[in-house]
């Protein structure tokens, strides 16, 4: 099969079901995968042939996309922060609005001098380990340390610093039952200067506005709260985080855009100071710290 026969049997495959960018997109995604060409090779070389393995391996790609599975898991990976992650069903896909996260953390870091740069840091619910990966490939003076509830996220996410170089030891804690925070090696309170955490958040109710290809495919564990308890990890969080966090650390959240004013509360009950609420690029209220 020739090039241009599998961009057109491609096209068609999948038309209706998806806007025809975004099919397009997915054909770039798969090309660059499958046959390791760009968006212009695809395009310059239309009468390049296809072998045969990888006209199977689009053909099971499209019946993937037919059932919505989200092109990520397909493919195996994904980008985020600049840095190549790999994804599968017990990771949640990195968001953009994450990465707005670590570059809120990032650049706050630049402009404290405390500790000459070195920094202590955990991220709690890594998935991936998108957010711990990407701090400590930024921060080069860090010692990272990441948790998730799922062993299988753990393994993915331990594959992921690998792949990008970098050493962040991942632990595997249920939060909401641990009456501490590891901390590694050292037993020790108040050892942390960072801890970022990007919970599930999303309620039970807000379910019939998302699309099948989160709902169908994503872990829940990853994304759902209790409707009557929309603020649990935040709660349970930043009351652990209190005796972990050096004085004058910092703790981060990502946050459902609904709960602003109610994560920034919950953070001053909990004694936490300098709260600070942060829009995401749609202005939407997205971060927390304090
Ligand atoms: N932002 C994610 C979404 O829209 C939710 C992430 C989370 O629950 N922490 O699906």
């Amino acid at each position: 099969m020739k090039i241009s026969e599998l961009k057109s049997s491609f096209r068609s495959s999948l038309q209706g079901l998806y806007p025809s960018e975004e099919v397009q997109s997915f054909l770039d995604m798969l090309a660059e995968k499958y046959l390791s060409l760009s968006r212009i090779q695809i395009t310059l070389k239309a009468d390049g042939k296809v072998s045969e393995e990888a006209s199977e391996r689009f053909e099971k790609a499209i019946l993937r996309l037919k059932k919505q599975e989200p092109i990520q898991y397909i493919i195996g990976e994904t980008e985020f922060y600049g840095l190549l992650f790999k994804v599968n069903q017990h990771t949640l896909i990195p968001r953009p609005e994450t990465e707005e996260l670590v570059e809120w953390v990032v650049s706050e870091q630049a402009s404290t001098t405390q500790n000459a740069g070195h920094v202590t840091i955990l991220d709690i619910g890594t998935g991936s380990g998108c957010i711990a990966i990407s701090l400590a490939k930024n921060l080069p003076n860090s010692q990272v340390h990441a948790v998730d509830i799922s062993s299988e996220a753990i393994k993915m996410a331990r594959q992921n610093a690998v792949e990008n170089r970098v050493e962040v030891d991942f632990f595997q804690t249920d939060i909401l039952k641990t009456k501490s925070l590891p901390t590694g090696e050292v037993q020790a309170e108040k050892h942390y200067d960072i801890i970022v955490s990007n919970p599930p958040y999303v309620r039970e109710l807000e379910k019939k506005q998302m699309q099948p290809n989160v709902l169908d495919y994503e872990p829940e564990t990853a994304l759902f709260v209790h409707d009557n308890d929309p603020l649990l990890f935040y709660r349970v969080i930043s009351r652990l985080a209190k005796t972990s966090l050096k004085p004058g650390g910092t703790l981060f959240f990502e946050i459902n855009e609904h709960f602003g004013n109610e994560v920034a509360e919950l953070l001053k009950e909990e004694g936490f100071t300098k709260i600070k609420v942060k829009q995401d690029i749609y202005g939407k209220d997205r971060m927390v710290k304090g």
